[in-house]
């Protein structure tokens, strides 16, 4: 997986350091209120997979750490 978009929503523990500012998807994860069956990423490449979609909490610490998009 190139896109680190992907490596976001699977472990964002690991990008935690690295975050300074929003990117596209977890804006669109925030304006759809992280909810995952609204999310075109999650259907597409998540949920035929069965992973679990940890993009709520990579949010959260935007939201905490940055503000508001
Ligand atoms: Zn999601």
């Amino acid at each position: 997986m190139k896109d680190p978009v992907f490596k976001i929503h699977l472990t964002p523990k690991l990008y935690r350091k690295d975050v300074k500012m929003w990117n596209g998807t977890a804006i669109d994860c925030y304006e759809i209120g992280c909810d995952c069956s609204k999310c075109f990423i999650y259907k597409t490449y998540f949920l035929p997979q069965k992973w679990k979609c940890y993009m709520k909490r990579y949010v959260k610490f935007l939201l905490k750490k940055v503000g508001e998009p």
